[in-house]
């Protein structure tokens, strides 16, 4: 059986531990730092897994022994920023505790593929791969699935569209710096930029970039949690059922889009060992002049981790 970890059991931990347990493919192990936490929504889960009909374990825990041998760990660790933290503050809070639990997973799991969501997650992508030292196509970061599953909703609600004909393109760092392709952000193959009014363009794609702020916004506490698991399970799915399916995730690039040594978001074709291949989308120079920013972005984010 596929052994799949996840290191936090908050909103969005405990909802990837659910929608995972839900395809019956894996055991599950859910650690947090806090007593009883990961114990209490594991339980949960299990006992909801008669109900599903599926025979999969499910353990919450607050011991790495636990994580031994995983074929996936998620790390959705980390603290949310607070009224008065900078965003320097809040990389280097979550630095700590994304260094702490990347040593502990590698100590008991020798060569998992990791996936990141912990925000800022391009730097903590990058971090999790220097900690661990892992091949960079076994660690890579939740972004592209969940900013373009933004966008496609937005798209779909525009033109009265399933959401299945929406295709939307997004690279870079995930958050403000984020790079959206409209000319190739598409409904069955057809530009948006052919379907909508530049502004309305401008209006869909800065609601789906923001649109981790516009929740935050809405709930007062807590984060978005149900669309980013949803995101992670879909990247999940992609190296347990080895589909080698083509999706946005924050990657480390080694000479890809003229940048090296850098994390940012980029298609990348994911299986079983993770990911497979860097698809390189040929951009216009205003496009690659964009990202070259973006990365930048991250650069100054890897500077100040002092790595
Ligand atoms: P949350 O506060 O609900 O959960 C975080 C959990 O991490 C808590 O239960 C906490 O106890 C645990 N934790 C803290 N330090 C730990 C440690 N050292 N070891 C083990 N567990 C520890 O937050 P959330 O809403 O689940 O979000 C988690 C992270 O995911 C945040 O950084 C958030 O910004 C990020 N996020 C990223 C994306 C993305 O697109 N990349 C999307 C959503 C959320």
């Amino acid at each position: 059986m596929n052994k799949i970890s996840i290191i936090g059991a908050g909103n969005v931990g405990a909802l990837c531990a659910q929608r995972i347990a839900d395809r019956g493919y894996a055991d599950i192990v859910l650690l947090d730092i806090i007593e009883g936490l990961a114990q209490g929504k594991g339980l949960d889960i299990l006992e909801s897994q008669p109900v599903s009909g599926l025979d999969t374990r499910i353990i919450g825990t607050n011991r790495y022994q636990e994580t031994a041998g995983s074929d996936v760990v998620i790390i959705t660790s980390g603290v949310a920023r607070k009224p008065g933290m900078t965003r320097d503050d809040l990389l280097l809070t979550n630095m700590k505790i994304v260094s702490e639990v990347t040593r502990k997973i590698v100590d008991h799991s020798p060569q998992p593929i990791i996936i990141v969501a912990t925000n800022p997650v391009d730097a903590m992508t990058y971090l999790v791969r220097y900690i661990s030292g892992l091949p960079r196509n076994r660690v890579f970061g939740l972004s592209g699935v969940l900013d373009t599953s933004r966008l496609r909703s937005f798209i779909s609600e525009e033109l009265n569209v399933s959401v299945e004909d929406v295709f939307a393109c997004i690279l870079g760092q995930h958050g403000d710096a984020s790079v959206v392709i409209p000319r190739l952000t598409t409904v069955h193959g057809i530009p948006i930029t052919r379907l909508l009014p530049r502004e309305t363009v401008d209006r869909l794609v800065e609601r789906a970039i923001k649109g981790g702020a516009e929740i935050v916004g809405l709930l007062k506490t807590g984060s978005a949690s149900f669309a980013p698991s949803a995101s992670i399970a879909q990247m999940v799915d992609a190296v347990i059922l080895d589909k080698k399916k083509i999706l946005p995730c924050a990657a480390c690039l080694e000479g890809e889009y003229g940048l090296r040594d850098t994390v940012i978001g980029v298609p990348v074709k994911l299986g079983r060992d993770g990911i497979e291949q860097v698809i390189e989308l040929e951009l216009t120079d205003e496009e690659s002049a964009a990202l070259a920013g973006s990365a930048d972005v991250v650069r100054e984010m890897v500077k100040v981790m002092g790595l």
